[in-house]
C-alpha cells in the first residue's frame, strides 16, 4: 500500500500535501480555513498519527487515510491549545460501524440493569478512544451527512472536558476566562434546549417529529451537561451559523476556550472554499 505518511522524527510525520486536501476538503468544519491554519493542521495531524496508536476491530485495517480523517477532526479542537491537551493516553480503536458494549446501570430507583446500546463513539477517562468507522465517515459524505453530526469532534470534546476529571461540562478554563461566565451561559443555555427538546418531543405525534428536527443542536444534547458540552462543540466547528443566532452568550465561551471563531471563518472564507 502507497503510504501517505513520510516518518520525519519519532514526534511527527509529514503528510503529503494533495491527499491531505483531498481528504480535509468534504468537511464543514474545513470552511474558511487559512492556508495558514490548515498548514499547522496538517502538522498537528502530524504529531497525532505519530503518538497515537490506532486498532481495528473485527479485521477492520485502519488506512493512512482513516488515520489522516479521524487526526484532523480530533486536531481542529486544539489547533489554539495546543497537542498537550492530548498527552497522557494512547489509543484510538476503530470499530467497523457501532458498537454495542454490555453495561450495568443503575437507575434512580438504585436497581441495576443489564445494557447495550449500540454506540457511535465512546471516550474513557486516562484511556482509549473508541470510534464506530461508519459515522467517522458519514461526516465527510455530503449525502449521508447530518447537519453538525461529527462524532469524531464529539469524542474528543469529552477527552478536553476529561482534562480535568470526570466529563461535566466543565473543562479546564483557560487564565482570563470566567468559570461562573461559564457556569451561568452554559447552564442557561442548557436548560433553554432541555425545555426545547421537552416540548418537541411533546408534539412528537402531531407534528412526525418536525419540531424536533428544528433544534438547532442534536437533542441527545439534553442527556447532560457534559454531553451538551460534546454536542455544542459539534455544532461550534460544523454549524456555526445555526448555533450562535441560538445561544450568542455560549458560542461566545466556546469561541474563548477553543481560541477559535468559526463563524467569523465562515464569512471571511473566499467563494468557493
Ligand atoms: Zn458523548
Amino acid at each position: 500500500m502507497l503510504s501517505w505518511f513520510r516518518k520525519r522524527t519519532d514526534s511527527e510525520v509529514t503528510l503529503d500535501t494533495a491527499l491531505w486536501r483531498e481528504a480535509t476538503a468534504p468537511w464543514l468544519f474545513m470552511r474558511g480555513v487559512s492556508d495558514a491554519d490548515n498548514e499547522r493542521l496538517r502538522g498537528l495531524c502530524g504529531q497525532f498519527i505519530a503518538r497515537k496508536h490506532f486498532s481495528g476491530t473485527h479485521d477492520l485495517e485502519v488506512t493512512d487515510r482513516m488515520q489522516v480523517e479521524i487526526a484532523a477532526q480530533a486536531c481542529i479542537l486544539v489547533l489554539e491549545l495546543g497537542f498537550e491537551w492530548y498527552e497522557g493516553w494512547s489509543d484510538v480503536i476503530v470499530y467497523p460501524s457501532q458498537f454495542a458494549p454490555e453495561r450495568e446501570e443503575m437507575d434512580e430507583d438504585g436497581v441495576v440493569h443489564l445494557t447495550n446500546d449500540p454506540m457511535a463513539g465512546e471516550a474513557w477517562l486516562g484511556g482509549p478512544v473508541i470510534l464506530s468507522y461508519e459515522d467517522v465517515a458519514m461526516t465527510g459524505d455530503e449525502k449521508a451527512r447530518v447537519a453538525g453530526y461529527n462524532v469524531v469532534i464529539h469524542e474528543f470534546a469529552h477527552k478536553l472536558d476529561m482534562r480535568n476529571g470526570d466529563p461535566n461540562g466543565f473543562p479546564p478554563l483557560h487564565p482570563g476566562m470566567s468559570p461562573r461566565d461559564w457556569k451561568r451561559f452554559l447552564g442557561y443555555a442548557y436548560d433553554d434546549f432541555c425545555r426545547k427538546v421537552d416540548d418537541a418531543e411533546l408534539r412528537f405525534d402531531d407534528d412526525d417529529g418536525d419540531a424536533l428536527a428544528a433544534l438547532p443542536i442534536d437533542a441527545y444534547a439534553a442527556v447532560s451537561a457534559g454531553e451538551f458540552f460534546a454536542v455544542t462543540s459539534e455544532a461550534f466547528f460544523e454549524t456555526p451559523e445555526l448555533l450562535e443566532p441560538s445561544y450568542p452568550d455560549l458560542y461566545e465561551q466556546l469561541r474563548l476556550f477553543y481560541r477559535q471563531d468559526p463563524l467569523a471563518r465562515l464569512s471571511a472564507r473566499r467563494p468557493g472554499r
